[in-house]
């Protein structure tokens, strides 16, 4: 029986499950005072994340020249700069829209079933946990922290500076520039449009073969993308223990459901009435980076694996796709958008704060403007909680955040699938408005 690449990314993700699990209760929680399995644990952790990280490295390794010739030969390929400030704005409405029913959807939930609240009181659990580990949790927070007294605004004006790079070689850097990234890249992709013909057709040629070979260079590390998923998926879930998740049991289930509700029933409603594409087509497209988001937990990490699902299997144009997807990598956040609503008002619940009406409000927008500036990494969104957790008000939230933090990971991996999910839904939103053609050839 021959197993198509996604399928073994699949069992290598059910496989890790397993194994993690087993690392988790035998080697690191049960036998913790033996010396031996306790250290045959970590070490079998530290394995993981060794692979794991060589994987996601692999992967960001192609983000810079994969984001940089995508967008210069989309735009300057097309020849004119016609119709881009339609895209430009169809695509902002979209990402926020899409935030906002996002964050509607996790503020209903979260209202309905009240996970910090037991019998209508804060949970003691909860409380009784976090008393006994406070200063642990508290300090695993202040660590992350960085600047509390930002406010929704900020996020949104160091998003202009973030994209504006003093040298240019400074866009091409690390992976959380981004927005610098995608500027520069719009500059160069524009400029070769107004100059000459003699100019523009070498430098466009030689963008042309680079994306060519990248491309194909994702491909290859896309052969490796079972056993990084392996790695990584085992290691969070090794580092994971159950006894915790099970406290935060309604926590999780609160999130998820809210996550899931966004990503299998609005988004497809989406696909069907606004784009008019099937989603089951769609979803299949997309199934390479859904799971590799879902292992990294990080969009720009996927955002490869994303181009090339939509370019590829979904025929949606190197124009559409290469301006959609990067900038949504970092700007267009539903998951974390929700998932940000739903931890704060969790956090007020666990601490007895009562939230009116207005300060639910003051949540949803604090949580639509600080996802714009989320990076696309791990656990980013911490930062944007606890700067909206102080701007409504909520005394000495450390803890509580910090218990989040504890198990972040989990529900990091489901919101990043969500994340670049409704991406690629806005792609092919967009793609369709300009009359493309999509889901024409087979989905490889
Ligand atoms: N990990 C998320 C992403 O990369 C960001 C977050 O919510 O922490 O999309």
């Amino acid at each position: 029986m021959k197993l198509k690449p996604w399928q073994w990314i699949f069992l290598a993700m059910i496989a890790a499950f397993v194994v993690g699990t087993i690392v988790n209760r035998v080697f690191v929680i049960e036998r913790e005072p033996d010396l031996v399995f306790s250290k045959t644990g970590n070490s079998l952790i530290a394995i993981f994340d060794y692979v794991g990280t060589l994987f996601m490295n692999l992967l960001k390794m192609v983000i810079v020249p994969l984001v940089l010739t995508s967008i210069v030969v989309g735009i300057a390929g097309l020849g004119n700069t016609e119709g881009f400030a339609r895209l430009g704005g169809k695509t902002l409405l979209y990402y926020a829209c899409s935030s906002l029913v996002a964050i509607l959807i996790g503020l209903t939930l979260v209202n309905v079933f009240q996970p910090g609240l037991q019998d209508g009181k804060p949970n003691e659990s909860i409380r009784k946990q976090i008393e006994s580990n406070e200063e642990k949790y508290s300090s695993a927070v202040s660590g992350k922290l960085g600047d509390r007294s930002g406010s929704g605004m900020n996020a949104v004006t160091q998003l202009f500076m973030r994209m504006v790079p003093q040298n240019v070689f400074e866009a091409f850097g690390a992976n959380n520039k981004m927005l610098a990234l995608i500027f520069v890249s719009l500059l160069t992709g524009i400029g070769l449009i107004f100059i000459s013909p003699e100019g523009r057709g070498p430098v466009l040629d030689f963008f042309k073969g680079l994306n060519e070979l990248t491309l194909l260079i994702t491909n290859w590390v896309m052969w490796l993308a079972p056993i990084g998923v392996f790695a990584l998926v085992a290691e969070t879930t090794a580092q994971t223990g159950l006894e915790i998740v099970k406290l935060l049991g309604k926590y999780f289930f609160v999130v998820i459901l809210a996550l899931l509700t966004h990503m299998l029933v609005v988004m497809p409603l989406v696909l069907r009435f606004f784009a008019k594409v099937p989603p089951r087509k769609h979803f299949y497209a997309m199934r390479n980076a859904i799971l590799t988001a879902f292992s990294t937990a990080s969009s720009s990490a996927t955002l490869p694996v994303t181009m090339r699902g939509l370019q590829k299997n979904a025929g949606v144009s190197k124009r559409v796709s290469s301006f959609v997807l990067p900038l949504g990598a970092t700007v267009n956040m539903d998951g974390t958008a929700l998932y940000e609503c739903v931890a704060v008002m969790f956090v007020a619940q666990v601490l007895g704060v009562e939230m009116a009406f207005s300060t639910q409000f003051t949540v949803v927008m604090l949580a639509l403007l600080t996802s714009i500036g989320v990076a696309g990494v791990p656990s980013a969104s911490l930062v944007a909680i606890t700067i909206i957790v102080y701007n409504v008000g909520i005394p000495h939230p450390e803890a509580v955040i910090g218990l989040i933090l504890a198990v972040d990971r989990p529900l990091d991996m489901t919101r990043t699938a969500v994340n670049i999910f409704s991406d690629s839904c806005g792609a092919v939103l967009v793609a369709k408005s300009e009359g493309e053609e999509l889901f024409q050839g087979e989905s490889q």
